[in-house]
């Protein structure tokens, strides 16, 4: 597999069937090959350097009801909540305080928050801390509403495609959700000049190599600036309870060819990926992640945006998530570093 990892790094691509077969005969030796590639790359273009999202979960209402999502919008044993504006610049303050440059609004689609109520939440968060970067993570608007947000201040936006699979985005999807609106959300955001994020999950219920593959192709094709991907972990109320949770090793794996398709692109060692393994984030940075994004909610709301079982992190004050991670990334010789973090082609 050594001779298609070489030709992965050094075109950036590979056929279909190519990535197909580095993804069929994934072993230990192949893995470490990779991932040791990954880091290296990440290194020349970030050094050691670690950059921070601070994420702030200000909504768990969702009109949606994405099957694997445990704020999806039938799910009646979820108990709701918003923050208020006063409640998010609060977590701004908290998270300048501790060095954060860039904040993360992150929510389920809550149409409660209506434009004029965002725009106004984004001025003032620009207004309070013009220092920092504001990522938006909201899911599907139209385009006008997007220009609209970007024009109070968004700098940045997460919207994973999930699965680029269009059969496989339909079993994980209500008949009311299409991949096609994903993938048009997707170009919007981009032509308006947002920083754009996308990504997938690994190991959803019916993924198959072949789904992974096309994920590949269509980050390709989108040419993102930040992906962020972590393994599926099933939730209790959602009908793929007993569905086994994604592989931690296939998502560095992943994240690995990500970095050697995306030399630059800021890619997150993901909450999830710290679920599943004690020490998930670190081994995500060890094959190619650059990103952390520790959460600045309220204590009070941490375990209610409650997206998968076991998530961690829920019963830590922002200040101690803080102390956390910056000595999980020393633990391995990286170092945060207080800034925005672009992507590079914007600073
Ligand atoms: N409403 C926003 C934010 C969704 S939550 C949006 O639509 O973009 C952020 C991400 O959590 C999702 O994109 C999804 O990939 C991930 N997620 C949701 N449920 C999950 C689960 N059960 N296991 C792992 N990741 C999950």
């Amino acid at each position: 597999m050594k001779y298609l990892i070489d030709k992965l790094h050094k075109n950036k691509t590979l056929e279909r069937e190519e990535f197909l077969t580095l993804l069929q005969n994934r072993d230990e030796e192949t893995s470490e090959y990779l991932y040791s590639l990954a880091r290296s790359i990440s290194q020349e273009q970030f050094g050691k350097d670690i950059y921070l999202r601070g994420l702030i979960e200000f909504t768990n209402y969702c009109r949606n009801d994405c099957y694997y999502c445990g704020i999806r919008g039938g799910n009646r044993n979820a108990e709701r909540y918003r923050l208020t504006k006063e409640q998010i610049l609060e977590c701004c303050q908290i998270g300048h305080d501790l060095g954060f440059r860039t904040f993360v609004l992150q929510g389920g689609e809550d149409y409660a928050f209506t434009d004029e109520i965002l725009v106004d939440i984004l001025k003032s968060m620009k207004a309070g801390y013009p220092d920092c970067a504001i990522t938006l993570s909201i899911g599907e608007r139209t385009h006008e509403q997007y220009v609209k947000y970007f024009e109070a201040g968004a700098d940045r936006f997460l919207l994973r495609h999930e699965t680029a699979n269009e059969e496989h985005y339909n079993l994980l999807h209500p008949d009311s959700m299409s991949l096609e609106n994903r993938k048009q959300c997707l170009r919007n955001l981009k032509e308006i000049g947002y920083q754009v994020g996308t990504g997938f999950m690994v190991g959803s219920p019916y993924q198959t190599l072949e789904c992974l593959v096309e994920d590949l192709l269509f980050i390709k094709e989108l040419g993102p600036h930040m992906i962020g991907i972590g393994p599926f972990i099933p939730h209790k109320d959602t009908k793929f309870a007993k569905f086994p949770a994604g592989d931690v090793e296939l998502t560095r794996f992943l994240i690995s060819i990500l970095r050697l398709m995306n030399p630059q692109a800021l890619i997150p060692a993901t909450t999830a990926l710290g679920t599943m393994d004690k020490k998930g984030r670190e081994k995500g940075i060890l094959s190619g992640s650059n990103v952390l994004m520790p959460n600045l909610s309220p204590i009070t709301v941490r375990k209610k945006y409650d997206l998968y079982d076991n998530k961690i992190c829920t019963g830590d004050e922002a200040a101690e998530c803080n102390c956390c991670i910056r000595r999980r990334v020393s633990s391995i010789g990286y170092q945060i570093v207080d800034q925005r973090g672009d992507h590079p082609s914007y600073s």
